[in-house]
């Protein structure tokens, strides 16, 4: 079997295990190693837990005090304010559907039609506006201030607003986009699944109302996110899963249910999941600056090197000048994006992803054919080599072609 090795160290990032068959991580935008500290953490927690807010045994304490730390912590890590709710979620997904479980009854929504199918998808559809996927940063910003001109105004509205785009890692102008929604009387939620791994997101210095983010997409395990921002839709909405951990007291007659994060909380809580998450911020909290400064470096030789090969594009939303996080998404010219991921797998070992990236209409826009693409997206268990090899692996394809395990048929070139 694979013995791990831990790597990162000597870049002073924090390190994340990797194998010795050397299988290369150009996944990261789907999903993330744990980082050993989060290993290490989540291994202590196994060994001790008990239920959490449910009993005063000593691991049951022990575990709620873990619990509730993390909670505070996960708040740190977004700048919440004082007043801000954090409420454990299972991930980006869940945390914007109990936003939208918790929109008031006449409220309307506005999202971009690029917004990842998390942040489309759960609004009610008669109360949502869907503006088109825009060109430039300024574009984006004129489209939303127009919106919300021409909409009601005295309606409380929601403006759902992407941190970084999942399919080309554009950075998008939030705090702009904030202060239009402000301005305006609108709320905004942000979407930082794919910016909290990259970049420091703080509630107040972005001005937004709420953020929604996965544990799995920075460094914890599947299972535990958070929705973090203002209490009040919160406390006013039906709790989302009505059960045990939300009741404050139940009779007969009457059901109370509990204010605070345990009022959505219903059912025995992940704290693993929700303590692996916490651990995860600290590391990341630490080393932000090796850990920028590691990616902008890979992510500069990455999308140049594809873009200098004969044949391939690397695309954009927001424009090739907009600043971006992670991820090169690119088409080659003759081959389909399912066959060039099957030979970077299969002839170079390395793990990148094709297809719509669960942003269709986005896709659709971006690229031609049948709206697919090759995303190569980078984190702390990517190294220069695996830039390298995946640069070189493209290449190799446009100028040879793939080897005779692959057939060109009428379709093109499959596996
Ligand atoms: N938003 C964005 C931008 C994403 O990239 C993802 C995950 N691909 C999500 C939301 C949903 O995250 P999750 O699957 O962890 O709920």
């Amino acid at each position: 079997g694979a013995l791990p090795l831990t790597v990162g160290a000597e870049l002073g990032v924090p390190t994340v295990h990797r194998t010795v068959v050397d299988f290369g991580n150009l996944d990261h935008a789907a999903t993330t190693p744990a980082l050993t500290a989060v290993a290490e953490a989540v291994s202590t927690v196994q060994r001790r837990y008990g239920s959490v807010h449910r009993g005063a045994g000593y691991t049951s304490r022990l575990t709620t005090d873990w619990f509730e730390q993390a909670r505070t912590e996960v708040g740190a890590f977004v700048g919440a304010r004082p007043d801000d709710e954090v409420v454990f979620t299972r991930n980006t997904t869940d945390s914007l559907r109990l936003l939208a479980h918790a929109l008031p009854q006449d409220a309307e929504v506005i999202v971009f039609e690029s917004a990842h199918h998390a942040a489309l998808l759960p609004w009610p559809a008669e109360a949502t506006l869907r503006l088109p996927v825009p060109t430039s940063a300024l574009d984006a910003q004129s489209l939303l201030e127009r919106a919300l001109r021409e909409g009601p105004a005295g309606k409380p509205r929601l403006v759902v607003v992407t941190g970084a785009c999942n399919v080309t890692g554009d950075i998008w102008p939030v705090a702009e986009l904030a202060a239009i929604a402000r301005r305006h009387g609108a709320r905004t939620v942000l979407d930082a699944a794919q910016l909290a791994p990259h970049r420091p997101v703080d509630i107040d210095a972005l001005g937004i109302d709420w953020v929604a983010l996965s544990g799995h997409k920075m460094y914890a395990p599947y299972g535990a996110g958070a929705l973090v921002g203002r209490s009040d839709w919160l406390e006013a909405a039906a709790p989302y899963l009505p059960a045990g951990g939300a009741t404050h007291t139940v009779s007969h007659r009457h059901t109370r249910w509990q204010q605070g994060p345990a009022r959505h909380e219903g059912g025995t809580p992940n704290a693993v999941g929700a303590i692996a998450l916490a651990s995860a911020c600290a590391s990341l909290s630490a080393h932000r600056d090796a850990v920028e400064a590691h990616e902008a470096e890979l992510l500069a030789a990455l999308r140049e090197g594809l873009a200098a090969v004969p044949g391939v594009r690397v695309h954009h939303v927001l424009g090739p000048a907009a600043d971006g996080v992670g991820v090169a998404t690119f088409t080659v010219e003759g081959y389909e994006p399912s066959l060039v991921s099957q030979v970077l797998a299969d002839e170079y070992g390395l793990a990148v992803r094709d297809g719509r990236f669960c942003a269709h209409l986005l896709c659709e826009t971006l690229f031609d054919g049948d709206g697919t693409a090759v995303r190569a997206s980078i984190g702390l268990a990517t190294t220069r080599e695996h830039v390298e090899r995946l640069v070189r692996g493209v290449r190799g394809l446009v100028e040879h072609g793939p080897s005779s395990a692959y057939e060109y048929t009428v379709d093109g070139w499959v596996a």
